[in-house]
């Protein structure tokens, strides 16, 4: 099934991981996939992975914290690929440390890249979005924008948990528009945002007893950012193995 043909999609954080895997998976189900990254050159492997499988796809360079760039990767995807249908916010950056040892500017920086960035893609993408009348954001939250996880990152916890009732706050502002948002909460997905974490602990906390695949994050955000979702807005999805169901 092509659910995304005649759809353009852009995803944030598109270089690496789950943005990587929901590129492919938009790519193989006929939409143009605009890879938007700080990394250019990892963006230009992705880009170049799928045109070479015979996908369509597109880099454009995106500092999810500067309004600026968004309203110039907004504009740029808009005049290069005729309008923009999908915005998926999946960049992000996580922290670890106990509230004690965060620095304010620590914290601060966390908040920008992972939810201050949803705050500005949905401004910047707003016009485009509605003009195509039948419109979708996916904003990648996480299970710790529900429950408290290991009790450090606090940057992180809060950022999350911001992503996801601005997803409700902006679903329901918009839900006569023709947008409709939603957000998906992963659980522990094998990608490098893990970096040297202890694999074998994520697994042991997880009632399915195994990490995540990106390819199987990137499945629930194609639903929801397709017609197969289209009475679905201001909803969260978890994909987390269980994690938050206990
Ligand atoms: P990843 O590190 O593989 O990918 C993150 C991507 O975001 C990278 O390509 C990076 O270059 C990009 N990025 C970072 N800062 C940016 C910025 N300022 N502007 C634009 N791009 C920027 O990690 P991932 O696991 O694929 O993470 C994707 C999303 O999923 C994140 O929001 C993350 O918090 C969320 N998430 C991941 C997990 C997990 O276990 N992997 C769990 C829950 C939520």
């Amino acid at each position: 099934m092509q659910r995304f043909e005649n759809r353009v999609v852009l995803i944030t954080g598109g270089a690496s991981g789950i943005g990587r895997a929901t590129a492919h998976r938009v790519a193989a189900e006929g939409g143009v996939a605009v890879v938007a990254d700080v990394a250019d050159a990892r963006a230009a492997e992705v880009v170049a992975e799928i045109t070479g499988a015979g996908g369509r796809a597109d880099a454009v360079h995106l500092d999810v914290t500067s309004e600026q760039e968004w309203q110039a990767a907004v504009a740029t995807t808009v005049e290069r690929h005729g309008a923009l249908h999908v915005l998926v916010n999946n960049a992000g950056i996580g922290d670890l440390l106990p509230i004690e040892d965060t620095t304010l500017a620590g914290y601060q920086k966390v908040v920008d890249v992972t939810s201050t960035s949803v705050f500005l893609g949905q401004k910047s993408a707003s016009a485009a979005l509605r003009a195509t009348g039948n419109g979708a954001v996916v904003n990648v939250s996480s299970m710790f924008g529900i429950v408290g996880g290991f009790g450090g990152g606090p940057g992180y916890a809060a950022a999350k948990g911001a992503v996801r009732t601005l997803t409700k706050n902006t679903a329901l502002g918009w839900a006569t528009a023709g947008v409709r948002v939603n957000s998906v909460h992963p659980g522990f997905i094998e990608t490098p945002i893990l970096g040297e974490t202890d694999r074998t602990l994520l697994s042991s906390t997880t009632p399915m007893e195994r990490l995540g695949r990106p390819e199987e994050v990137a499945a629930v955000i194609a639903f929801l950012a397709s017609d197969d979702a289209s009475f679905v807005t201001g909803a969260e999805f978890v994909v987390d193995g269980g994690y938050v169901a206990r």
